[in-house]
């Protein structure tokens, strides 16, 4: 599967480099992953005009193994609107048609590039979902993986690894 869904999980909402850095390093960081001579999304290869068509994707891995989960961001990369979208789409925004036809035209892309019928992809969807709400109930710790070098540019102790419990609403 090129593209899996995999909602971040909800007590490790805004945990990422954008929010950890300052805007100067940000932008510095961001422009570093475009190559201006293929501007093509790193998921479907999709080709696109301009950078701003590109979106920031985090690659996270998930242990749920331990007692507290682990967060490891494995990879930054730039994809889509409709890649983007395709990781992180909703239980509400699946199959109806609305009059944007943004949202279905995200969830046919993600069944064309995986090659997958729309029931499949409800199928994978449920999974992924049930998969989420277990994960949502866990402590986490975050680590940054080889991006924390990053982080030490701007923190003399680095945001993590930090533990936290979800919020009450969610438990
Ligand atoms: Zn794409």
């Amino acid at each position: 599967m090129k593209l899996a869904i995999e909602p971040v999980p909800a007590p490790l909402w805004n945990f990422n480099l954008r929010e950890f850095m300052p805007e100067s390093g940000w932008d510095k960081f961001h422009r570093s992953l475009f190559n201006f001579n293929d501007l093509s999304c790193a998921v479907c290869r999709k080709k696109v005009d301009q950078p701003s068509s590109l979106h920031v994707d985090e690659v996270w891995s998930y242990d749920c193994r331990g007692r507290r989960g682990v967060a490891r961001l494995e990879k930054v990369r730039l994809c889509c609107w409709h890649c983007k979208k395709g990781k992180n789409l909703d239980r509400s925004e699946h199959g109806h048609r609305t009059k944007s036809r943004i949202l279905p035209d995200a969830v046919d892309h993600f069944c064309r590039i995986n090659s997958m019928s729309r029931q499949a992809m409800m199928l994978h969807m449920k999974r992924a979902f049930n998969v989420w709400e277990d994960r949502n109930k866990l402590e986490w710790k975050v680590d940054w993986g080889s991006y924390s070098k990053l982080l030490h540019v701007y923190y003399e102790e680095l945001p993590s690894p930090c533990w936290f419990t979800p919020t009450a609403e969610l438990v």
